[in-house]
């Protein structure tokens, strides 16, 4: 059963405990870190951030992994500490200490959620306000713009100082979750975070063109068709309005492209200005479908994400669906009325 939100961030005894978790690890201790199912820039940067601090620590016996191919997508592929990536199949098999990052639940740690069960201790980092508290140590900050806010302030309380390699790694994933300082998780604790990961020398202008501002041309031509069969409809989510599209592995294939390219799409969707909520439903196999949500403020999608088996936040939310697109597009508009800000759930 899933725990209730958590409102609050860590508590005194939460920092306390995470930072002796740390502290106590021997010299030989195995540490595994591992982030969610294709990662994201937050998923990716804060374990890797983290990553680095933990060796400057003295941690010699590190790797770092994700359930899946062990693909990184290639806006990330620039990130300091890739070189702790191993394949989930060559992970740790018992590790004295696992650190999940940005992990909601257990089940989007796919496969590896066998190295928790065997693993002495587990930490975890997170900012979903649905997480499920699966650790035996939680530090999930609600309140916190992307798990890197939550990271940096463990690598302080360790007394690891930012160089530009955590940094760089750090910014990626503040950047990511923040929409590049636009959405309303900005805060001036976000900025001021963003001041110091600056001040170590990192290049804003390089990163943010390799991670946001650069793709093949097969993934232009492919957000074009995509864009193109676009459906608005005006009516849904209580006339807030939903616009939504798609993309197949054989419209992938067809322009040669890898799925990650898809994760930039709902970007193109969600500015569509007659629409509160957006919707990209992404092919991942025959009978598989990754679908992303987001809302301009009306609606919680976070909620018709819940109610189809996925999570997230209120504004930024997905799950995996199952069946044709028509019927993974039904099952949202018949949640959507329901997660109208302000509306009663049954
Ligand atoms: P995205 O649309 O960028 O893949 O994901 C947006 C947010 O929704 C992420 O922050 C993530 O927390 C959540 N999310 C996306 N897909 C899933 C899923 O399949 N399961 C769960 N639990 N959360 C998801
Ligand atoms: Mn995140």
């Amino acid at each position: 059963m899933e725990a209730g939100p958590v409102d609050s961030g860590p508590t005194d005894g939460d920092w306390a405990a995470a930072e002796a978790l740390l502290r106590g690890l021997s010299s030989d201790a195995r540490v595994l870190l591992i982030c969610h199912v294709n990662p994201d820039g937050d998923a990716l940067g804060s374990m890797l951030g983290f990553g680095l601090g933990l060796r400057r620590l003295g941690v010699r016996r590190l790797q770092a992994t994700f359930p899946g191919p062990p693909e990184v997508p290639e806006p990330f592929r620039g990130l300091p500490g890739l070189d702790l990536l191993v394949p989930a199949a060559e992970a740790y098999p018992a590790p004295d200490l696992v650190i999940c990052f940005d992990a909601a639940s257990e089940s989007r740690l796919g496969d590896l959620v066998d190295r928790l069960e065997r693993a002495g201790a587990a930490l975890v980092l997170d900012h979903h306000a649905s997480n499920t508290r699966f650790g035996g140590v939680n530090l999930v900050d609600p309140r916190a713009a992307a798990t890197s806010v939550v990271a940096e302030q463990l690598l302080t309380r360790l007394g690891v100082p930012l160089d530009a390699g955590i940094a760089e790694c750090l910014y990626v994933a503040l950047t990511t979750d923040t929409g590049s300082f636009r959405f309303e998780a900005t805060t001036p604790a976000v900025h001021e975070m963003a001041a110091r990961l600056l001040a170590t020398g990192i290049r804003p202008g390089d990163i943010s063109r390799r991670v946001f501002d650069t793709r093949p041309f097969g993934a232009v031509r492919l957000f074009g068709e995509a864009l193109g069969r676009a459906r608005l409809e005006p009516a849904a989510a209580g006339g807030r309005g939903l616009v939504w599209t798609w993309a197949g592995l054989d419209d992938l294939a067809r322009h040669g492209q890898r799925p990650y390219v898809l994760e930039a799409l709902i970007d193109s969707v969600r500015c569509t200005a007659e629409a509160d909520v957006s919707c990209v439903v992404k092919q991942t196999a025959p009978d598989e479908w990754a679908v992303s949500l987001r809302s301009k403020g009306a609606v919680d999608v976070s909620r018709v994400a819940v109610a189809l088996g996925g999570g997230g936040h209120r504004f930024a939310a997905g799950f995996t669906g199952h069946g044709t697109v028509d019927e993974i597009v039904d099952r949202i508009r018949a949640h959507l009325d329901g997660a109208v800000i302000g509306s009663v759930t049954g």
